[in-house]
């Protein structure tokens, strides 16, 4: 299997690597923080497309997927999408690399790949039906690459691709915002202080909306930092109160989920095209105890309901998801080199030191972003 890997790479890129195993912090099965295991027999990524590259990781990052994945969050559909035909018996995802940032360099392209070449410095994120960069190798599609940010070291471009397409898809591709239509509108981000919003913050104030945020009493003078016009503590009593004496708001990015659904969207302002959008949507909680078909349609029935519910009262509902893309991560670039975002570094771990970083991001209350410097 292993000689067919290695022939497999070299008819599809040009390579001349004749490595099959790498470091790597692997699961072998779905649990808690006793499940994850180093090893240097890890199998070297393969080009199985002529668009692929294989990245050297220099650096990763950590997001709350990791540790849901873990514990088998979305299981039914990430492996769906890794075997649609459904050939392989169940388990075959182990071992698992979590992972889901990369910066690093190019160290192999496939043949069809035009606009990045062996050596070229690159980041992005990395699809959660992929095997993650908690190696020291992965491969990615092009598509889902860019050339890193020429400002950052690879421990600040690892902070960024996952949260900032995660964004990127939440306010531009479902939210309609760009940098041409954001300036004077009023955008609220509930929860500003953790990966997601201390991104989104820069990013709209970069684009000249204003821009409030709830977060808890001690995150008020970092998020400030970063940009935030107007700040409401939601440690203080029901945020609701404070919010609801606001002039109302044309978008909503919920980074919190749960309750706030109750009222968030009678902060929107009516029959203006103002959207609430959530990123905590209950998708792959109900492919994985319903099964991907039942599954899909509950979460179809509940996403059509709600959006009727609130349509009728003149406000948009939608769920926000991550879609990994390298145009995104081009264009986000863009805006970090002309310093208008700054990487949000909380804490930085060796690659010896996995687990902790894992420990860290599981107490929660997340300034930023936690990075693993893998080389
Ligand atoms: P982080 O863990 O980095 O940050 C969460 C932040 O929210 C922390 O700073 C926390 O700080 C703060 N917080 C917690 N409770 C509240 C509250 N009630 N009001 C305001 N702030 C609060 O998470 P991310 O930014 O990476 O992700 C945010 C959410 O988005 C997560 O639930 C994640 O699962 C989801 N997500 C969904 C994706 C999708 O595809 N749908 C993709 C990416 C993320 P403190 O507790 O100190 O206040």
């Amino acid at each position: 299997l292993v000689c067919l890997h290695g022939r497999q790479t070299r008819l599809l890129s040009t390579s001349k690597s004749s490595r099959n195993i790498m470091p790597a912090w692997v699961i072998d099965k779905y649990g808690g923080d006793d499940v994850l295991r180093f090893t240097k027999n890890a199998s070297f990524p393969i080009i199985t497309y002529p668009n692929e590259v294989i990245v050297q990781v220099h650096a990763a990052a950590l997001n709350p997927i990791d540790v849901s994945m873990r514990g088998g969050y979305g299981a039914s559909t990430l492996s769906m999408k890794r075997d649609p035909l459904n050939i392989k018996q169940s388990g075959t995802e182990f071992p698992l690399i979590l992972g889901r940032d990369v910066s690093g360099v190019i160290m192999e392209c496939g043949l069809d790949v035009k606009y990045f070449r062996e050596r070229d410095e690159v980041w992005a994120a990395i699809p959660p039906w992929k095997q993650g960069s908690f190696a020291e190798f992965v491969v990615l599609s092009a598509n889902e690459i860019s050339h890193k940010p020429k400002s950052l070291s690879h421990i600040e471009a690892a902070a960024f691709p996952y949260v900032a397409t995660t964004a990127w898809s939440a306010l531009v591709n479902t939210g309609g915002l760009s940098k041409d239509n954001c300036a004077k509108k009023r955008i609220l981000i509930l929860g500003g202080s953790g990966g997601v919003g201390t991104f989104a913050i820069q990013m709209l104030k970069a684009w000249g909306a204003h821009v409030t945020v709830t977060c808890s009493q001690n995150a008020e003078r970092f998020v400030r930092d970063l940009g935030a016009d107007h700040v409401v503590d939601y440690t203080a009593g029901p945020v609701e109160e404070p919010l609801s004496v606001l002039e109302k708001f044309d978008l909503i990015l919920d980074n919190v989920g749960g309750e706030t659904e109750r009222w968030a969207l009678n902060l929107l302002k009516p029959w203006s095209g103002a959207k609430y959008v959530t990123l905590v949507t209950p998708f792959l909680q109900n492919t994985d105890s319903l099964g991907i078909a039942d599954g899909m349609m509950q979460s179809a029935c509940t996403m059509a309901t709600k959006a009727l519910k609130h349509l009728i009262k003149g406000v948009h509902y939608r769920w926000g998801f991550f879609a990994p893309s390298g145009p995104a991560l081009d264009d986000v670039r863009d805006i970090v080199d002309a310093g208008q975002i700054r990487a949000v570094v909380e804490e930085t771990f060796s690659f010896s030191q996995v687990p902790q970083a894992f420990e860290k991001l599981e107490k929660g209350h997340a300034r930023g972003k936690t990075v693993v410097q893998i080389i």
